[in-house]
């Protein structure tokens, strides 16, 4: 059976984050240059159930009473979890059965919808993300659904802003040459001065990205970005925790293992292996900084290997 939890995974904002996948892999509302999971598959701004909730619910019972450490409950996954109809009743019975913070990792794009904002505001943490104000821009770093137009998103960010009294956290996602020049940037400032977010954080694509030309900002750019944009807003580094027990070293060997046969991608080793597509991405990620292995795009995918 397939497991819609995954984790914990050791995370850079969330210490031990068990995610929780409610989406079928790679649909989401936009397709972002810089995705680490690859081109959108299906692009759509239709909400349904796409995976059972009452699955998710018994899986998520699982993990949780087997008492390992557990800092957030966090949706994210393969696409945008907002797209999962049953998200705010998810979060309504995992409240019944748990304490542990839930958090939402979202692009934050369908919040102008009444329904879209009344399911997170059931959530103690939602990390939207938000990379452009100018249309050229959102189209040429987000690639979103055609009807979804930036102002209105921005309207959605600010509404929802307005009725949540828990966390916002605003993620920017800056790549270099694209929503890095001043004037994007003065944009994205008067942005979040209607946003109000809790606090912003800035990102750069540090893992493999969907398109080959994405690179990230350099750190001196990234720390004046932070000066212009305030004292709530900071930037995020990658995870320190000295005891990292989220991390398993059997999986990183069958990683090794399977990638000792022959180049595979990151979604071919998630089936293969049983481990949630986000699980793997962070052992590639560890991998490839230990240079013990590689990747290469080839025919628009991206395939790993041993060095
Ligand atoms: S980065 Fe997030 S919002 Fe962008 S395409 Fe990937 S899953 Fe969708």
């Amino acid at each position: 059976m397939k497991s819609y939890v995954f984790g914990p995974v050791p995370s850079r904002r969330l210490g031990f984050s068990l995610g929780i996948d409610t989406i079928p892999y790679k649909t989401c509302s936009l397709d972002c240059v810089y995705c680490q999971l690859g081109r959108t598959l299906k692009k759509t701004i239709k909400t349904k159930e796409c995976v059972s909730s009452s699955l998710i619910l018994k899986q998520l019972k699982k993990v949780i009473s087997s008492g390992r450490k557990i800092d957030y409950l966090t949706f994210s996954g393969s696409g945008e979890p907002t797209l999962n109809s049953k998200i705010g009743e998810m979060i309504s019975e995992i409240k019944k059965i748990t304490e542990i913070p839930v958090a939402v990792l979202t692009n934050g794009t369908l919040l102008f919808k009444k329904k879209i904002r009344e399911n997170l505001k059931k959530a103690d943490l939602v990390i939207p993300s938000l990379d452009a104000v100018s249309s050229s821009v959102f189209e040429k770093i987000n690639r979103p659904y055609s009807s979804l137009k930036i102002d209105k998103i921005i309207s959605g960010l600010t509404k929802f802003r307005e009725e949540f009294d828990g966390k916002i956290f605003l993620e920017i996602m800056l790549v270099s040459g694209v929503n890095d020049n001043s004037q994007e940037l003065k944009k994205l400032k008067a942005a979040i001065n209607l946003i109000r977010p809790d606090k912003v954080q800035l990102n750069s694509p540090v893992r493999p990205p969907a398109e080959e030309w994405v690179k990230p900002v350099s750190l001196n750019k990234l720390k004046n970005i932070k000066k212009l944009f305030g004292k709530n807003c900071e930037i995020i580094i990658p995870f320190k925790r000295k005891k990292q027990t989220a991390y398993q070293k059997d999986l990183e060997k069958e990683i090794l293992a399977l990638l000792s046969r022959r180049p595979v991608t990151a979604l071919e080793i998630s089936n293969v292996l049983g481990a949630h597509l986000n699980e793997v991405v962070k052992y590639l990620e560890v991998l490839e900084k230990k240079k013990r292995i590689n990747s290469k795009i080839h025919q628009s995918k991206r395939y790993y290997g041993i060095i």
